[in-house]
């Protein structure tokens, strides 16, 4: 068997943890990630059939029976997921109508997976619905949009033409817009579903007062996304306050769209 420390999905994980606490948007215990993985990726590194414990995961999601997942344990800090992914980290395989996770690495001081996994498993199965290459949840507490939410109104048409309007890649970037949750207690079975509907439409889904969740094909793509849409909030709150005297317009955000040939989402734009 190959070392799993040195598997590339791991080194990409360990390092995306790293990098979004030094972002400042995952302080003490917050943030999770969920990755899905192939057996066949999982398979150089570890016996699949040698499994270290069966947990439950409270919920049912039959589209996921079988499928791999690292995720970020609960009450984990990724600020130390470098120092000792074995203790941080998990890998594991969703059981039969995934009611139970069955733990194959890692979580090595007896925990188990974040308390967010509902919402993760959830949208990971949205997502594939929508398209089938998705294969990361990421969710966190980015400040900007975080403060935003106090702020700004939480329809989702009018909160995400704000964010397109304050930097010239965004609508290339989410061409879809970003969905909106009004403040709902995290953690349980409700608040995993209504984020897996979001995640329907789009790949970003604000959690008011909170954070946000986003999804991707791979790290890299969800990291950027959250990054794009966390540099519009920041933006916009440098200058809500101030009297505007230039934008970009809806005329201009057309164009933007044509030019790189992305779809803005239907009706949100007024040209
Ligand atoms: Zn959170």
């Amino acid at each position: 068997m190959k070392d799993i420390l040195a598997a590339p999905w791991l080194m990409e994980l360990v390092r995306t943890c790293t990098n979004m606490y030094a972002h400042g948007w995952d302080e003490r215990n917050g943030g999770n990630i969920s990755l899905l993985l192939e057996e066949g990726e999982v398979s150089p590194y570890l016996e699949t059939g040698r499994v270290l414990r069966v947990i439950p995961t409270g919920f049912s999601a039959p589209a996921l029976a079988g499928r791999y997942f690292l995720v970020t344990g609960t009450g984990k800090y990724f600020k130390n997921v470098q120092y000792d992914p074995a203790l941080n980290l998990g890998l594991v395989r969703l059981g039969e109508g995934g009611r139970t996770a069955e733990l194959l690495w890692g979580f090595t001081d007896g925990g188990k997976f974040t308390s967010e996994f509902p919402a993760h498993m959830m949208s990971h199965a949205a997502r594939l619905g929508v398209d089938p290459q998705n294969r990361v949840i990421l969710h966190c507490h980015p400040n900007n949009l975080l403060a935003m939410t106090y702020v700004h109104d939480l329809e989702e048409r009018a909160f995400t033409r704000t964010l397109w309007r304050m930097e010239t890649e965004c609508i290339m970037v989410f061409p879809e817009g970003v969905n909106v949750l009004p403040w709902m207690m995290c953690g349980t079975n409700a608040i995993g579903e209504a984020t897996a509907e979001k995640m329907k439409t789009a790949r970003l889904v604000v959690w008011a007062q909170h954070g946000i969740y986003g999804a991707g094909k791979d790290l890299d793509e969800t990291f950027g996304l959250i990054e794009t849409a966390e540099k519009a909030a920041e933006v916009y709150l440098k200058i809500a306050h101030l009297p505007i005297r230039q934008t970009l317009t809806d005329e201009n955000l057309r164009q933007i769209a044509e030019h790189y040939g992305v779809t803005p989402r239907e009706g949100w734009l007024t040209v």
